[in-house]
């Protein structure tokens, strides 16, 4: 029996997470989740798996859910540290970082600390900091399982005796795949008049706002670039993107000798999910089985890196090496809400993101502290930007 912490537990991700937990009880126990604002699902989710520990970051939605669960064995908490604890608390075997942005830095550093076995979804707390958090998990002994289903692939084609942080032995490069979002076949000319509804609505993956967003501006596809650096210790040149609009190889390892390892598999995140939560087991989930016959064909394309900027730009932030790809990073988040919010178009993304990265000085990442001033100059400056051009 293992014991489970989610952090995130009421998105997405959470919710994959969660579906497979509910088929295994004899083998999980939830020992603690957490959410932002969404108070009503918190609640849900605690009456159902009755965790020792939740914690609600937002003030008002602390309210509700202490008052809620009032007369059940769960506690209730909040305020800075509370994540951090929760995900440290030595009754914790499994984390599962399912925060989305930046916000997660700091628990998915707790959790390494801590030497815990960190299954990793949210992916810009390693883009941000992956220095800090190899070093750490190096020091600590924490494993870190990708869960992100093109790093997944990797981490199940490079086999059992694979140790996450060190460059794969007898590999030439890898191929992460992209299903190219909603807009890869659509004239840069029309990018203009797309709105954040076309945007979030992904062909493939059902996922939450902020990622479907950076997967048709293939920002997505940079963030992951950048992630499988730091995970597999590859340079730029070794991480290959090919464009894969079925999303059924979720990504390829390519050997020495010729031979190309991929992992395959219906676009459902309870499959990498699976695999993680599972450590080796494999774990039965409800996710469809693929069926390659009705499936048909399965095509490739080159990316096209000038009229998908972001992609371009965090190669170039990974190349910069230091703070760039934080600072990146931090902008997206920025620019993609702003997107969402309507205050920007869709082709500004880019323009707003290349921008910071260029006003912004490139140095070396210090400490965690460091990175928290940073993102929040780099969000002011973003933000300052925006407004000074509306
Ligand atoms: P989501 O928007 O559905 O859920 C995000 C979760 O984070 C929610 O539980 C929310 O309460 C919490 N959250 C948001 N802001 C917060 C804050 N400031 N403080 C604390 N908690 C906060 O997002 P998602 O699609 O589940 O994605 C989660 C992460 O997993 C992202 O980093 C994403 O890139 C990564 N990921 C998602 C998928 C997917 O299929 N959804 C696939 C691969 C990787
Ligand atoms: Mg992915």
């Amino acid at each position: 029996m293992k014991t489970v912490a989610i952090t995130g537990a009421t998105g997405s991700i959470g919710d994959s997470s969660l579906a497979i937990i509910r088929k295994h009880p004899d083998q999980f126990k939830v020992h603690a989740l957490s959410g932002h604002q969404n108070s009503e699902k918190l609640i849900r989710l605690a009456a159902e798996f009755k965790p020792k520990n939740v914690v609600i970051s937002d003030k008002a939605a602390y309210q509700t859910v202490k008052k809620a669960l009032s007369n059940s064995t769960t506690q209730v908490h909040a305020g800075a540290g509370a994540l951090d604890a929760m995900v440290a608390d030595k009754e914790v075997d499994l984390v599962v970082a399912a925060i989305v942005g930046n916000a997660g830095m700091d628990s998915v550093l707790a959790a390494v600390k801590a030497g815990k076995t960190l299954l990793l979804a949210n992916k810009e707390s390693i883009v941000a900091a992956g220095p800090l958090v190899m070093q750490l998990a190096q020091q600590t002994g924490a494993k870190i399982v990708p869960l992100d289903s093109e790093h997944n692939a990797i981490y199940q084609c490079l086999g059992s005796d694979y140790l996450i942080g060190t460059r794969p032995e007898h590999v030439r490069n890898i191929t992460l795949t992209a299903s190219g979002g909603p807009f890869w076949n659509t004239p840069e000319m029309d990018f203009v008049d797309i709105t954040p509804a076309q945007a979030v609505a992904h062909p493939k993956w059902d996922m939450g706002a902020k990622i479907s967003v950076d997967s048709a501006t293939l920002m997505n596809k940079g963030l992951e670039i950048i992630e499988a650096h730091w995970l597999f210790n590859m340079p730029n040149q070794d991480i290959q993107v090919v464009v894969h609009p079925q999303s059924i190889i979720h990504s390829m390892v390519n050997y020495e000798d010729g031979s190309v390892l991929a992992q395959m598999g219906c676009p459902d995140m309870q499959i990498p999910i699976s695999h993680g939560l599972g450590l080796g087991q494999r774990l039965s989930n409800d996710a469809d089985f693929l069926d390659l016959v009705s499936q048909g064909e399965l095509n490739f394309y080159q990316a096209d890196m000038r009229k998908f900027q972001c992609l371009q730009l965090a190669r170039d932030a990974m190349v910069a090496g230091g703070t760039a790809p934080a600072v990146l990073n931090a902008a997206n988040e920025v620019s993609v809400a702003a997107f969402l919010a309507g205050q920007i178009r869709f082709d500004q993304i880019g323009h707003y993101n290349a921008k910071i990265l260029d006003i912004i000085d490139v140095v070396s990442v210090e400490s965690l502290a460091h990175l928290k001033a940073l993102d929040a100059e780099v969000r002011q400056q973003t933000t300052a930007l925006i407004q000074s051009n509306r």
